[in-house]
């Protein structure tokens, strides 16, 4: 008997936007994905189980086998830098841009290292190097905003969706660096091992993504 196809799915807003791409692809999960403490599910297709990791492991997870498949986030898979991953599906799922912000009014230090508080490190590093900056990175995990506010960066790097959040917190975008939208991610070795699996549902995926935006 072959292993499950093993498909990792990113925890909080993404997941909420999966379950009728799930539906899809015919590999609901037998329980509720968000109600339970449980990181392995069953699903209702019988080859098939779901992981529920934290975004920034799902790359991690499919590019070195813990997973056959995964969705992740465009920004998520540029800080991580794998050449490992296939992107074959452009979901269209949680589009944001990832963008830099500043307080109001205020202009980047001169000359010198810029302070960036970021999770997204190497993305910051190669966006300012472009501009013929070195950038100090303070990593954080939450809430960027507050670091310009409380003068411990000059400026932030984070995804951007409404911009209610910079705005409530007396900053403003600046350069936009990518637009992101969630992928179908799947490691070069799943795609030769189980491409009589995995390439039906790439097709589905694609037909379920261009019908979701025809309108
Ligand atoms: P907004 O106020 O609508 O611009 O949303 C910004 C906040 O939501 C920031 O704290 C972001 O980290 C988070 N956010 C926005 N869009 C996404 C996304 N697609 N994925 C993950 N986090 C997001």
């Amino acid at each position: 008997m072959t292993q499950s196809l093993i498909f990792a799915l990113a925890r909080g807003r993404l997941l909420d936007e999966t379950s009728s791409l799930l539906t899809e692809l015919g590999i609901e999960p037998i329980e509720s994905l968000t109600g339970s403490r449980r990181l392995m599910f069953d699903t209702r297709h019988p080859g098939v189980k779901l992981l529920v990791l934290r975004a920034t492991d799902v790359p991690p997870y499919v590019e070195r086998g813990g997973a056959h498949l995964g969705i992740a986030g465009k920004d998520v898979l540029l800080e991580y830098g794998s050449d490992m991953l296939c992107e074959p599906v452009d979901l269209q799922l949680s589009r944001c841009r990832l963008m830099t912000a500043m307080k109001k009014g205020i202009e980047l230090p001169a000359k010198g290292r810029i302070r960036v508080a970021t999770k997204y490190v190497n993305i910051a590093r190669r966006h300012f190097a472009s501009q013929g900056r070195q950038i100090d990175p303070i990593k954080l995990y939450g809430a960027m905003e507050l670091a310009p506010l409380v003068g411990l960066a000059d400026v932030i790097v984070d995804v951007v969706d409404t911009g209610n959040t910079l705005e409530a917190n007396g900053l403003e975008p600046r350069d936009l660096i990518i637009h992101s939208s969630a992928r179908l991610i799947v490691s070069r070795v799943a795609m030769k091992t189980r491409h009589q699996h995995i390439f039906p549902m790439i097709e589905k995926l694609n037909k379920w993504t261009k019908s979701q935006h025809a309108s």
